[in-house]
């Protein structure tokens, strides 16, 4: 029998193979090729065993059919890099830049590979290697733009004199109609005759809350109605989701710290949009102690249940459910939006086919890599048309876009609204 003196005077693993030959892994007093801090860690990288699981499910690896677009390909090029066997130079860039973040290869990952995190710390790698010109775009963007409300309604005022000069892209996407000026309720109370249950803040959002104001209103008023006291703390910010996912963790972590003493002491941070709920689940792993309660608005819906049925039925009653992926794979959240809305009277819920493939907006994706963004697109907008709906239901301002400008392409006519703003119309409290 070993001892633990006979194991700790034995040599180590693989020690005894013939000369030239070693397991996989690092050599011996490689160097990692990392700068900085800000990287993948090895315990994240080492937690990957290219099992492969992940590739079917990988969008870009399913349209590409390269290694190097697959989750495992992506991995093997940030180990190569700790390793100290490869640089961050512009191939390594463009294996991360194809990456949608969606996370399905995290949801179907045996092991836990923490991908999202992973691939946030793998483009912040990447920024320093942007032109300048990007750089300075995405510092205006990300950094300036969407951390300032003041400037963000002064984007959302312009659009429409701007229109003629974004790229065609662009103008496809952006929604027409935008609320420069609108202000949501700091407090809002349930109406008179409605137990309350409690006290919940909600995140209004950076492109939520400009150009879906009307989503944030139906938030209000479902939560109120449902015996919530609602709180939109002015102090708060943009999320940072587009700043972490676009590797500028600098601005993420301040976003986050600034969030995080906006909403302190809040018993429930309620967000609508799954890509910042998705986000903001994740500040500690940003900031130690910038924790904060959030729950998904649908989720927290269908959890605490409703207060009220909502009475009135909604047009021929057959939704088309678009998840998003920060919903359903980050947040492991499908169940609960559907089971919300068939509360209202004769709704059916369609399920899109192919309904767990991304997109492909993917936050600034869509603008950044629009060949693979649009196949995507095409993709969820013909199963939209194909499930013969007139409405679907999409909880992520970035999909509500992108399928929206899908249809459009398609010729279809469907309306794409939040899930809650069916609730808010089934109570009769908008049209
Ligand atoms: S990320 Fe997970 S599923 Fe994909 S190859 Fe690695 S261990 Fe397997
Ligand atoms: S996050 Fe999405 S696109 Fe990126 S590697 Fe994983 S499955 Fe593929």
């Amino acid at each position: 029998m070993s001892t633990h003196d006979d194991l700790d005077s034995a040599l180590p693993l693989g020690a005894e193979l013939p000369e030239g030959a070693r397991f996989i892994g690092p050599e011996l007093g490689a160097m990692p090729a990392w700068v900085g801090d800000d990287h993948p860690s090895a315990e994240d990288l080492s937690s990957c065993v290219a099992c492969g699981l992940c590739l079917p499910h990988c969008p870009t690896y399913r349209l590409t059919g390269e290694e190097s677009a697959s989750p495992r390909g992506r991995i093997t090029a940030m180990r190569s890099v700790a390793e100290g066997t490869a640089v961050v130079d512009d191939t390594f860039a463009g294996f991360m830049d194809l990456c949608l973040v969606c996370r399905a290869c995290e949801d179907v990952c045996p092991s836990h590979v923490p991908f999202g995190r992973m691939m946030e710390r793998a483009r912040a790698q990447v920024e320093p290697l942007r032109s300048r010109r990007a750089r300075l775009l995405r510092w205006l963007g990300l950094d300036v733009t969407l951390a300032h409300p003041l400037l963000l309604r002064t984007a959302a005022f312009l659009q429409p004199i701007a229109r003629p000069f974004l790229t065609p892209r662009m103008r496809a996407l952006a929604p027409r109609r935008t609320s420069p000026f609108a202000r949501l309720p700091a407090v809002t109370e349930p109406p008179a005759g409605v137990d309350v249950r409690g006290t919940v803040s909600i995140l209004s959002g950076c492109v939520q809350d400009r150009w879906f104001h009307q989503v944030n209103l139906a938030t209000i008023r479902v939560l109120s109605r449902n015996g919530w006291r609602v709180l939109v703390p002015r102090e708060q910010r943009c999320c940072g989701a587009l700043a972490a996912h676009n590797g500028r963790l600098r601005s993420a972590r301040k976003l986050a710290r600034r969030n995080a003493a906006a909403f302190a002491g809040a018993d429930h941070v309620v967000v609508n949009a799954a890509g910042c709920g998705a986000h903001m689940q994740a500040y500690e792993e940003l900031v130690e102690g910038a924790s904060l309660p959030v729950r998904d608005l649908m989720a927290f819906l269908s959890d605490e249940g409703l207060a009220e049925t909502p009475a009135h039925p909604l047009g021929d009653g057959r939704v088309g459910y678009h998840d998003a992926c920060h919903a359903l794979r980050a947040q492991g959240i499908q169940r609960q939006p559907r089971a919300v809305l068939r509360e209202i009277p004769g709704l059916e819920i369609v399920d899109l086919a192919n309904g767990d493939r991304c997109c492909g907006a993917a936050g600034l994706y869509n603008v950044l890599e629009p060949e693979m963004s649009g196949r995507l697109m095409r993709e969820k907008a013909e199963a939209v048309r194909d499930a013969g709906v007139g409405v679907v239901a999409s909880a992520n301002p970035g999909c509500t876009m992108q399928i929206a400008a899908g249809l459009r392409e398609l010729g279809v006519d469907v309306d794409v609204v939040h899930p809650v703003e069916l609730l808010d119309r089934a109570y009769g409290s908008s049209p």
